[in-house]
C-alpha cells in the first residue's frame, strides 16, 4: 500500500539539491536542438501549496527551498542559482512586481521538467498513487505532457527504446519498500541497455540505516560507462539523530561540464543550509 505523499516534505533540502541537479541537467541538453523524451517515474502533485495541512505539519520548506528564497536578492547573480530562484518565483501565485512575495508554493519535478520542454519535446509523468496522479491531472500543462496512472519503473522499461534522438530520465521514488533499492538499480541497468546514451537522474536518502548502499553497488557492477554522484549532508551520518541526514543523486550520463557548475552551486548554498551542512560531488564510475 503506497502512504508516501510529497506534500509532507515539499521544498525541502533534498528536493533543493535534486531539483538544482535536474535544473542544471535539462538545461544542458536545451543546448542542442534534437527532440528529448522526458520520463519521470515518480512524478508526485506536481505542484505544492506550502499552506496545505500537509506541508503545515513538518513545515520542512523552512530548512531548505525557504532558505534560498529569503536570500534570492544576493543570489540572483549567482551561476544557476540565480535563474533557478527566478524559476521559483515565477511559480509563486502571489507573485508581484514590486513587492516582496512569500514562498506561498513549491513545484514538483513535472513543474521543472516542463519549463524546459521543447515544442518537439515530450514528457511522460508516471504516478501510482491515485489521489496524487488525480493532482497531477488537475495541473494545467502543455500538451506534449502526457500523465500515466501506473508503476513507473515498469512503465519506463515499456517504452524503451523512444523515438527521439535524446532521453532524459528522473527516477525518485519514495523507498516506501526496502526492495526499492535494489529494483531502481536493476531498472537503471536494463533501461540503458536499451538506450545507452540516456541520461538518467536517481535520487535516493542518505538514512543511518545505509541501504543506498544497495542501490550504489548494484549500479557499480553494471558496466555502466560515467556516473556522477552528488550527496548533499545536513550532518553527520554518526551524530545519533533518526531520519533523513543527507540527500543523494545520481547522474549516470551526465552532459558535459555539469559536474563544476553544480558543486559551485551546492557549495554555495551550504552555509544557508547549516553550520554542519556539505555536498560531496565525485565520479562513481568513470571509463
Ligand atoms: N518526483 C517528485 C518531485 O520531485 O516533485 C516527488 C516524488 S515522491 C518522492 C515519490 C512519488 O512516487 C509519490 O508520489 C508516490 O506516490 C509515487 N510512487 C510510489 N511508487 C511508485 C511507482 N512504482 N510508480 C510510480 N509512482 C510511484
Amino acid at each position: 500500500m503506497l502512504s508516501y505523499q510529497h506534500a509532507y516534505h515539499a521544498g525541502n533540502f533534498a528536493d533543493v539539491h535534486k531539483h538544482l541537479t535536474l535544473f542544471a541537467v535539462t538545461r544542458y541538453l536545451r543546448r542542442k536542438p534534437s527532440p528529448i523524451m522526458y520520463l519521470d517515474t515518480h512524478a508526485g502533485r506536481g505542484l505544492y501549496p506550502l499552506s496545505a495541512q500537509e506541508s503545515q505539519k513538518l513545515q520542512e520548506h523552512r530548512q531548505g527551498a525557504e532558505r534560498l528564497w529569503q536570500a534570492r536578492t544576493a543570489l540572483a547573480a549567482e551561476p544557476l542559482i540565480g535563474d533557478w530562484l527566478s524559476l521559483l518565483a515565477e511559480a509563486q501565485l502571489t507573485a508581484s512586481e514590486g513587492t516582496s512575495p512569500t514562498l506561498d508554493c513549491y513545484p514538483g519535478s513535472p513543474w521543472w521538467l516542463t519549463r524546459q520542454l521543447g515544442a518537439a519535446d515530450r514528457l511522460m509523468l508516471f504516478e501510482l498513487h491515485p489521489g496524487e496522479h488525480e493532482h497531477l491531472v488537475g495541473q494545467r500543462l502543455p500538451k506534449n505532457v502526457q500523465r500515466i496512472h501506473g508503476d513507473g519503473l515498469k512503465g519506463l522499461l515499456q517504452r524503451l527504446p523512444v523515438a527521439t534522438p535524446r532521453l532524459c530520465v528522473l527516477i525518485d521514488p519514495s523507498y516506501e519498500r526496502k526492495s526499492e533499492y535494489a529494483e531502481v538499480a536493476e531498472t537503471v541497468l536494463s533501461a540503458m541497455r536499451k538506450a545507452r546514451h540516456g541520461v538518467m537522474l536517481v535520487w535516493y536518502p542518505l538514512l543511518p540505516a545505509g541501504r543506498h548502499s544497495e542501490l550504489l553497488e548494484g549500479l557499480s557492477s553494471g558496466g555502466l560507462r560515467k556516473i556522477w554522484r552528488s550527496e548533499l549532508t545536513l550532518r553527520k551520518a554518526s551524530s545519533g539523530e533518526q531520519g533523513m541526514y543527507g540527500s543523494g543523486m545520481l547522474v549516470v550520463n551526465p552532459p558535459w561540464g555539469l559536474e563544476e557548475q553544480l558543486v559551485a552551486a551546492m557549495t554555495r548554498i551550504e552555509p544557508l543550509l547549516g553550520p554542519e551542512a556539505r555536498h560531496r560531488g565525485e565520479w562513481w564510475v568513470e571509463e
